[in-house]
């Protein structure tokens, strides 16, 4: 009888469909993927990039064995992995002895497992002791993270099941597009539409999610946080503040209260360009709603104020009683495959495994003695991952760097400049699946095994932790990063480091215990036995949490605080030279750096390269039609990019995705300006110029800064 298809998930985005791998055609065959009809996310949906995910399998560009450079210049030859992980061993003992510890940097993704993430950060602590670790996320989540910690005391980006986004009576999305990133999620809001909810979308385009909403606000880029400045002050006036609530459940209201009453509907119609009339009926439909909820993402959180803005968001819902109401509530939609878990097991540069802060002498103390280390020789927080990124090769900056599942180059802001950086390192290694951009760069390419070839946990958008199963065995000489790791530690006289997933994953749960992010009462079996399960889950004997916030917050007082936000302005301007505004984000048919989904033939197919989208005003004022070549450009970069025309995005705004590295990566031209609490890049608005392109593409390497 052949064997059952192996029960796993989609290895691309937060949603984690559930799929069902069947391997039983042997490794000639490519295995039959099929949606899991049953698991509670997806419901059997998949977007095109779960359809084609098998793609990656046995794909001809798949690193099949470490790969070394023998200088700078010469060209990356096939190694064994000895010769590999000694150059690695060797690089960063000379980093570290010439330098001191935190001369060797690691940086990871938010598409590690659970496993792999707090097994990097452990690595880094324990094996380097180094304060140099940060990761890819911080590009993603960590401004609404940042605020819903100081707000809630926790940071869980839905804080009830994705199915209760179907019982609300009315949703604010605000900067969210899941209908292009997040498709099967669109059931429950369709379901919501077709028993008479009202959706409200605030983005700057009319995207497809924009087009099925009964109310679209196009503000300015960068201008959120005036907008629910804004219907927070309609709503203060209008007396529609659940006052008990307010005064059972949080505390800090009024300072919030006085803050918003200079946010007049005229005076945010002008900060935003948003008609006053709706700002007025988007209030209150809010308002006057049972069951509503605010979900924010990248759209209102990329920015240098993301967190105030997020914060914004969180006023007006506390305002309104929604958090820990049925079907309710203020949450914010992952991005990363594994970006909730991603951020709460240590390979951030401030945090240590369960969402404990490295500066706090109990967490210390905790994960000490899980580690079995002395407290004191834990390093102390280190910079965020842009601050490492551009200080790479200076003095007191990182000389030696290990990526992990991360394509930098494509991915960070100001991406000329860390591309330059990355060349001042004297010794760089990149653990992946592909030759990304920034593997092209390496001294040393490790190759890893991929999702259908790994066990682990990853823990989806609604906070559920769900097991990552093994389909197919990986080619002979591609390795795990926990078996690197392992490997690694060793060969640096570190014992303590495991390659078997569920043996660190078991570590994993005893480090979170009594933290925020507490797994201590999760097992590969439970998540079995129960589709996923939602933490905090402190013990086996108790039930997970798939609803928080039903009773109190986890805050000291264990009431939700309120914080006063005021409007500052987007850090760019345009003027003459840079008359336009530019924002960021994605297609449907990409993922990320695109590192994986570009090299999947049906992806590629339909959408094989980036394109700007503006209006056609815009485009005419600037002699483009769709189809012709525009030049963008900012302070730090130009592009050309293919134009298309759209009516739907507003006339002084350039939209351009980023899943392309070379000269078609649009973050050559982001701003990589900082959020002071969360230190997230302003990657979704910048000045920029926009001519017609008679001339050809940039050359590699051209910069204006
Ligand atoms: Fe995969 Fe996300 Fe698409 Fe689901 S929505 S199939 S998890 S990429």
């Amino acid at each position: 009888m052949a064997p059952a298809p192996t029960k796993t998930h989609c290895p691309y985005c937060s949603l984690q469909c559930g799929i069902t791998l069947d391997a039983s055609g042997g490794s000639s065959e490519k295995p039959i993927l099929e949606p899991q009809r049953d698991f509670p996310t997806n419901r059997g949906g998949l977007c095109a990039k779960g359809w084609t995910a098998a793609e990656l399998l046995g794909h001809p560009e798949r690193l099949t064995g470490p790969l070394v450079r023998d200088e700078r210049g010469s060209p990356l030859r096939p190694a064994t992995w000895n010769e590999a992980l000694e150059r690695v061993v060797a690089a960063f003992q000379r980093a570290q002895a010439d330098h001191g510890r935190d001369a060797v940097g690691c940086f990871g993704g938010g598409g590690l497992t659970n496993e792999k993430a707090y097994q990097f950060g452990k690595f880094a602590r324990v094996a380097l002791r180094t304060s140099a670790i940060d990761y890819n996320g911080r590009f993603c989540m960590s401004s609404a993270a940042a605020a819903t910690n100081r707000s809630f005391g926790i940071d869980r980006g839905l804080p009830f099941p994705l199915s209760d986004i179907a019982r609300a009576d009315v949703i604010l999305l605000v900067g969210s597009n899941p209908a292009e990133t997040l498709p099967p999620a669109m059931q429950y809001f369709d379901e919501g539409r077709a028993r008479g909810a009202r959706h409200i979308v605030v983005d700057p385009r009319r995207t497809p999610t924009a087009a099925r909403a009964d109310l679209h606000l196009q503000p300015v880029p960068g201008t959120d946080l005036a907008l629910a400045n804004g219907m927070l002050n309609i709503i203060a006036r209008e007396g529609l503040i659940d006052e008990k609530y307010v005064a059972d459940r949080t505390a800090g209201f009024e300072a919030v209260r006085r803050a918003v009453r200079l946010y007049w509907p005229d005076r945010v119609e002008r900060i935003t360009g948003v008609p006053e009339r709706d700002i007025v009926a988007a209030a209150r439909l809010l308002a006057q709603a049972d069951r509503a909820m605010i979900l924010t993402a990248r759209g209102a959180e990329q920015h240098s104020a993301g967190t105030d803005t997020a914060q914004a968001f969180i006023n007006l819902a506390l305002a309104l009683g929604l958090p820990g109401r049925p079907y309710s509530g203020f949450a914010t939609i992952t991005g990363q495959g594994n970006g909730q878990g991603g951020r709460e097991h240590g390979q951030k540069s401030d945090q240590l495994p369960g969402y404990r802060k490295l500066d706090d002498t109990e967490a210390r103390a905790h994960v000490a003695r899980v580690w079995g280390v002395n407290p004191a020789d834990l390093p102390q927080p280190g910079r965020s991952a842009y601050e490492m990124l551009s200080a790479m090769g200076t003095s007191g900056g990182v000389r030696a760097l290990w990526v992990v599942a991360s394509n930098i180059v494509v991915s960070a802001p100001n991406a000329l400049h860390v591309a330059e950086r990355l060349g001042a390192l004297d010794f760089l290694v990149v653990s992946d699946i592909f030759l990304s951009e920034t593997a092209e760069l390496a001294d040393v390419v490790l190759p890893t095994t991929q999702w259908a070839e790994e066990s682990g946990t990853m823990t989806n958008l609604e906070g559920r932790v769900i097991l990552r199963r093994a389909a197919l065995a990986a080619p002979r000489e591609v390795r795990s990063d926990l078996d690197v790791m392992a490997d690694l530690a060793k060969r640096l006289g570190v014992q303590g480091f495991s390659a078997e997933p569920q043996e660190v994953f078991e570590e994993l749960t005893r480090a979170s215990q009594g933290g925020k992010a507490d797994y201590r009462g999760i097992s590969y079996q439970r998540i079995e036995d129960n589709q996923g399960v939602f933490w905090p889950c402190p013990s086996p004997l108790y039930p997970d949490t798939p609803r928080l916030f039903t009773e109190d917050f986890p805050t000291p007082d264990r009431r939700a605080h309120f914080h006063p936000v005021e409007h500052r302005g987007t850090p760019e301007l345009p003027d003459d030279e840079f008359p336009y505004y530019l924002t960021t984000g994605r297609v449907m048919r990409q993922y990320q750096s695109g590192t994986q989904t570009r090299r999947v033939p049906q992806l590629a197919e339909g959408e094989p390269e980036p394109v700007a989208e503006l209006h056609p005003t815009l485009a005419q004022s600037v002699g483009v039609a769709s189809g012709d070549k525009v030049r963008l450009r900012t302070r730090r970069g130009e592009t050309v990019m293919t134009a298309r025309t759209d009516s739907g995005i507003r006339p002084d705004t350039v939209f351009a995705p980023f899943h392309w590295g070379g000269a078609g990566n649009i973050n050559r031209l982001t701003n990589p300006e900082l959020d002071p609490y969360s230190r997230m890049p302003s990657f979704k608005v910048c000045a920029v110029s926009v001519s017609r392109a008679d001339t050809a593409q940039p050359r590699e390497g051209d910069s204006n800064g």
